[in-house]
């Protein structure tokens, strides 16, 4: 058994192929839940991995109240945030470890399918999700029906409205929803969708139970979470660390610039950090004084040299591409975002004009999508105002800075690549 206070957790045993089923069931050990799985995921404080941070009892409660003879329980691997490979790493590591997480919360809530969602660009995603169901299906065929399906590769596919309309009727858009919670439904069945990390997550609570779990963290953010750190790192890595952490030593793992301008924290709907902040645990209850959350566990470091302004631009760009474009606060708002932190970055005309525009334009937007894609992408222009105000300054007074020219050749945050224009699907 593990330690409850040692690390790796999740990461157990990592090698550079998926583990077997047999190799994963000497690694980890029993496979059966203990009884009373849903109290130990409440006692457990898990929070989902996915980007909100909803506690998961929670969720997994209201599937397990509706009644209803068919249920769904569906593996969110899709992992749409360019600057996050923490899934993937899991997948390519332990994916029978995902799959016990969702076997149990489909035996708890009464789900007789699982779903099980890769992006269909992610080939070695896919193919360690295809082996390790077809071993499962070998040593047995009872239990949920495990089906892997591989809808497209976009920001908001993964969305847990998206992915589950895709499933139901192949159409990858979020859904509108009126009132929270909201049941998620595949024809007439119920749906509780999970994140991959959640549900390895919920596979070690199943089985060690909520005290070992909390053996690590704090006390309002307990256990060990994967975080993917990139940017201004000699050695970007997806590592697994307990929660409350400093900052500073999660980057030295990566070799990071030890004097970084700021950190992109929680993904491309997240928040800019000053890089006076180094010393913060990384933990929910310490970071949102400074108004930024984990999310979906990305950090990306900023160099000096680097433009914040030119960088968010580039950001925020990349996401007016990949929204869905069934919302038009979202659709035309966006770009104008994008537009915006243009003008304020290179100023053409009137600078000061153009930024009172910018910050009028992030009210109008926010809470008016049928998804959170817009709020994220109002988040970032909004910490980017404020963790870069002295340069925002400096750019409307038309005196721009090295890093904005040297920025047409050099790109701070590398994992812009995606095409521009993709036919949605
Ligand atoms: S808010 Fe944007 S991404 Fe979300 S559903 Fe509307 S158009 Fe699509």
């Amino acid at each position: 058994m593990i330690e409850s206070s040692t690390l790796p957790r999740l990461m157990h045993e990592a090698s550079s192929r998926p583990l077997s089923l047999a190799q994963h069931e000497q690694t980890f050990a029993a496979a059966t839940p203990i009884g009373s799985l849903l109290e130990e995921l409440e006692a457990s404080g898990l929070a989902g991995r996915g980007g909100a941070g909803f506690p998961t009892s929670v969720k997994v409660r209201f599937i397990h109240d509706q009644r209803s003879l068919h249920k769904y329980v569906v593996v969110n691997a899709m992992e749409g945030e360019p600057a996050s490979h923490k899934d993937q790493s899991l997948l390519n590591t332990h994916p029978h470890l995902v799959l016990d997480g969702a076997e149990y919360l489909a035996g708890l809530v009464g789900a007789k399918n699982i779903a099980v969602c890769v992006a269909r660009d992610n080939r070695s995603g896919i193919n360690a999700m295809e082996r390790a169901i077809h071993e499962r299906a070998r040593r047995s065929l009872r239990g949920p029906k495990l089906d892997l399906h591989t809808p497209p590769q976009r920001y908001v596919a993964g969305e847990e409205s998206a992915l589950t309309h895709w499933l139901d009727d192949n159409e990858s858009l979020p859904q509108f929803r009126r009132t929270r919670p909201h049941v998620l439904r595949i024809g007439h069945a119920p749906v509780l969708v999970q994140n991959a990390e959640t549900l390895a997550n919920v596979a070690l609570i199943g089985r060690f139970g909520a005290s070992w779990y909390r053996g690590l963290g704090t006390s309002n953010s307990p256990g060990s979470t994967l975080v993917s750190v990139s940017g201004a790192v000699a050695h970007p890595i997806v590592m697994e660390t307990e929660l409350g952490t400093p900052l500073r030593t999660i980057l030295n793992y990566a070799d990071a610039d030890s004097d970084p301008q700021a950190l992109l924290l929680g993904g491309y709907g997240g928040s800019w950090l000053s890089g006076e902040h180094l010393d913060t645990p990384y933990c929910n209850e310490e970071l949102a004084p400074l108004g930024v959350s984990v999310g979906a566990g990305v950090l990306v470091v900023l160099p000096r040299k680097a433009c914040g302004i030119v960088e968010t631009q580039r950001v925020v760009q990349w996401m007016a591409n990949e929204s869905a474009r069934q919302c038009g606060p979202c659709a035309f708002g966006l770009p104008a975002l994008a537009d915006g932190l243009r003008h304020v970055a290179r100023p053409t005309g009137d600078a000061t004009l153009a930024l009172q525009r910018l910050e009028e334009r992030c009210d109008v937007i926010k809470g008016r999508g049928a998804c959170h894609h817009p709020d994220g992408v109002v988040r970032l222009v909004r910490s980017a105002l404020q963790v870069f105000e002295k340069d925002v300054a400096r750019h409307v007074q038309g005196d721009a800075c090295k890093g904005s020219l040297d920025s047409r050749h050099y790109a701070a945050i590398p994992q812009l690549e995606r095409a521009e224009e993709l036919v949605w699907e």
